[in-house]
């Protein structure tokens, strides 16, 4: 097979399923404890020794409604999140041999139930009252599933042309297949909420017309794309944003111009590890993370960073870009970047990048730029009270413009946690209920 014809193969789920056989032998060996650490470990609440009862008893369905009435989210979470971190981590088996394989016993009875087409929940009673919904990530699917089940009538507004947020684009496919979360969203439309795709919140409708058409707004708008390196030379042909790059690599057809090509990677969170192996998988020749501080200050995850050493993307730690250079038809070629070492701690604890003074250059043919993403600047110039550009919220979910509500990675960055797929669901069914709670008030209010 031409080297070519091999690459799509590398976007294919790289983890295997559990067989019927594993998954009740897996299942068996769970203690379903009293209190299970497990449970309250997952940030959505799932009852994990429930779900994982049923598959030891064949009720596929059953556990696959456990999973996803606690989590709307929870196909795709069992995929992404990171379980040795969250519930596997607290497992007692944990002491004495080794936890139970949560994430894959959940991925189990979540592929039976997208395999066999199961509709998991029904609508409540319609209450007369109408919810919108900016932005169809987890955090805003999860929203619209509860206040669907809630009764309220929803409409989601996406900007992009599928719903799922970064689970459908953003996430690589070779972890999480863009068909599971478009099955979440499936779900979430099953119980008759409308999903307006390629409608854009401050561009073809604003808020203060959301605000006037609906009872109540909930701004789930996650963050934007990779900030500006803020170097000369960033504008060269061949200068790529990570999270656009897994997102060409999730859509029809694969990008090209990778193949035989060597490149560099700026940043070494869990978006820079994706662009690094997504570049690989797309037949790049050699692709190296550059990261100012080093291995023991870097964001990704442990298990992204083992992912990414065994596609062979190489580290150089305690660099940082000081200019993009190209030559005269505007392509890169080269990255100028100067040596960095770690000052003390600042009192955040963190221990400051600063330049030694010495400089190299190191020659590529493409940089992928990750250093996070930017926050949506728009929501302060209609009234939304932000704080470095993170929207504020009080204790109920609610911004400083009333019955306008946040969550997700909008509102990351407020002690809400990490920015994970599980959180976001989460903080999307509290906002959901915290609009319930508010709403049924007002109603008690109006009618007393
Ligand atoms: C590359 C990458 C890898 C990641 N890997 C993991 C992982 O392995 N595990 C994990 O748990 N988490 C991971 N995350 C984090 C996780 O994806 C996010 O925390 C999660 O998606 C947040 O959900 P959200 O709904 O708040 O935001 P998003 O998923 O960003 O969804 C927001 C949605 O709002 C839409 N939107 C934005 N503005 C508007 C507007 N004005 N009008 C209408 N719609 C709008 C967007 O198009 C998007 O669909 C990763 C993130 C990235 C970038
Ligand atoms: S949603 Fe995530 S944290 Fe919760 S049980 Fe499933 S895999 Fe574990």
């Amino acid at each position: 097979m031409e080297r070519s014809e091999s690459i799509p193969l590398n976007f294919q789920e790289v983890e295997p399923p559990l067989s019927t056989q594993e998954a009740t032998d897996e299942a068996t060996r769970c203690l379903y404890c009293y209190d299970a650490p497990c449970i309250t470990a997952c940030p959505t609440g799932i009852d994990i020794p429930s779900f994982i009862q049923k598959i030891t008893t064949n009720n596929l369905t059953g556990s696959a409604r456990t999973i996803m009435e606690a989590n709307p989210i929870g196909a795709s979470c069992a995929r992404v999140c990171p379980t040795e971190e969250l519930c596997e981590g607290a497992c007692v088996l944990n002491q004495t041999s080794k936890p139970i394989m949560i994430g894959k016993l959940q991925r189990y009875a979540t592929d039976w139930a997208i395999q066999n087409e199961k509709p998991l929940f029904t609508a409540g009673k319609r209450n007369g009252q109408k919810v919108a919904v900016v932005g169809g990530g987890p955090a805003g699917l999860s929203a619209a599933r509860e206040l669907a089940l809630l009764g309220y009538a929803v409409t989601v507004y996406e900007a992009e042309t599928e719903a799922g947020g970064l689970d459908t684009y953003g996430i690589v496919s070779f972890r999480l297949p863009k068909r599971i979360s478009l099955w979440e969203v499936e779900q979430v439309k099953s119980l008759g909420v409308s999903i307006q795709t390629n409608t854009r919140i401050g561009v073809d409708l604003s808020l203060a017309e959301l605000q006037q058409s609906f009872d109540a707004v909930v701004l789930a708008v996650g963050m934007a794309n990779v900030p500006p390196l803020g170097i000369p030379g960033e504008e060269l042909h061949g200068v790529y944003d990570a999270i656009d790059l897994v997102k060409a690599t999730k859509s029809t057809t694969l990008p090209q111009q990778f193949q035989g090509k060597r490149g560099v990677v700026i940043g070494a969170g869990n978006t820079a590890i994706d662009g690094a192996t997504c570049a690989v998988r797309l037949g790049a020749e050699n692709v190296k993370v550059l990261y100012r501080r080093t291995e023991a200050e870097m964001t990704a995850y442990q298990f992204e960073y083992e992912f990414a050493k065994q596609d062979s993307v190489e580290f150089r730690w305690l660099v940082s870009p000081i200019a993009v250079l190209g030559d005269e038809k505007g392509r890169v070629t080269a990255l100028k970047c100067a040596e960095m070492a770690l000052a003390e701690a600042d009192e955040s604890g963190r221990r400051t990048p600063i330049p030694t003074g010495a400089t190299f250059v190191i020659k590529t043919d493409f940089i992928i730029k990750a250093i996070g993403q930017a926050r949506h600047r728009w929501l302060d110039d209609v009234g939304i009270a932000t704080h470095n550009g993170v929207i504020s919220i009080d204790h109920h979910y609610e911004t400083s413009v009333k019955g306008v509500f946040a969550c997700g990675d909008a509102i990351f960055g407020q002690g809400q946690g990490e920015a994970m797929v599980v959180a976001a669901a989460e903080q999307g069914k509290q906002a959901a209920y915290a609009i319930d709670k508010k709403r049924r008030s007002q109603r008690a209010e109006t009618s007393a």
